[in-house]
């Protein structure tokens, strides 16, 4: 049966609300992300709207974190401390229940992302997956045989720290670890650590292999610790200066060393690439989740 569902992608600046059937968005609607009262109804507004051109039948959530994604916890789908005004504490999953039977199954936006471009994108027949976006922020889903990770929470990919270019003095601006890898190259840090916007840089900046020299360690200790075949790579950052990582995918081979073998620049520019579903990959990995079902892990096989 193909199942009419919603998915939602509640994101840092902005929020998506779609429909559809199949990871095929019929009906979309976008807005500024604000107050959580404020932006909280317009998602319960949008998915009635929807529920009204025909049923939906679940809602799948893709939300920044950090956030509950386990459905036994008292305080599944809530925002957990973030820096974001107003958001600690804040439940997204109340308002999107439009019915009281409506399933609603909830992941992290770059979890999500994951999904959807495994399934349906850059990263298709890959087991494991991680999915990057370097853009307000800087995070990072990750799949393993197909199934988003999640544990102690879920990965917070943007706070691992890295191995520093020597001579390199920038404090970072993240503002739990100053210079972790969000606080290092995401778009604001940049901004930061350049004195200008970073989209104003050209092609051939030199800072670029700088920033270029700090992805590569992060996609380093990524690729030892995960085996991803693929890392799709998306973001305002990534997307809007292709010499990253372009030259990461160069520098990589480099740190690893030869130690995984055939790990050459080859392999290295197949392993790293754009996302293919671009800005839909959060909303479609949405409609994903909410196929799953309530609390359930996707798994492998036929969307309903
Ligand atoms: P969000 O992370 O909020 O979803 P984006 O992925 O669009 O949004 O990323 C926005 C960030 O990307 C901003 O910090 C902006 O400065 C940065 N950015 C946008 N375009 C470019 C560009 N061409 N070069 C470098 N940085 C860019
Ligand atoms: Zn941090």
């Amino acid at each position: 049966m193909h199942m009419r569902v919603a998915g939602i992608e509640l994101g840092g600046t902005k929020t998506l609300v779609v429909a559809g059937t199949e990871g095929r968005i019929e009906q979309r609607i976008r807005f500024p992300t604000t107050s959580p009262h404020e932006t909280l109804a317009q998602v319960s507004a949008a998915l009635r709207e929807f529920d009204a051109i025909s049923r939906i039948m679940a809602v799948g959530i893709a939300s920044f974190g950090p956030i509950r994604v386990d459905p036994r916890a008292a305080d599944y789908g809530t925002i957990l401390a973030t820096p974001k005004p107003g958001w600690s504490g804040a439940d997204v999953v109340g308002p999107a229940r439009i019915r009281q039977d409506l399933p609603i199954n909830i992941d992290t936006d770059v979890n999500a992302a994951a999904l959807a471009e495994h399934r349906l994108g850059a990263a298709q027949g890959c087991a494991n997956v991680i999915y990057l976006t370097i853009g307000t922020g800087l995070g990072g889903g990750i799949l393993v045989e197909g199934i988003p990770v999640h544990g102690v929470l879920h990965p917070e990919v943007g706070h691992i720290r890295t191995r520093r270019a020597a001579g390199d003095a920038f404090a970072g601006n993240c503002p739990f670890h100053k210079d972790c890898i969000e606080g290092l190259i995401s778009g604001p840090a940049l901004a930061a650590r350049f004195g200008c916007d970073p989209a104003t840089c050209g092609p051939d900046d030199a800072r670029w292999v700088q920033v270029a020299r700090d992805l590569a360690e992060l996609l380093a200790i990524l690729i030892l610790t995960h085996s991803p075949q693929r890392i799709v790579i998306g973001g305002g950052v990534a997307i809007g200066q292709p010499a990253i990582l372009e030259q990461a995918g160069r520098i990589l081979p480099d740190l690893l060393a030869g130690y995984l073998g055939d790990f050459d620049t080859a392999r290295s520019k197949a392993t790293l690439v754009l996302p293919k579903l671009m800005e839909d990959a959060g909303p479609i990995g949405a409609m994903l989740l909410a196929s799953a079902g309530e609390g359930c892990t996707p798994v492998h096989g036929k969307l309903t």
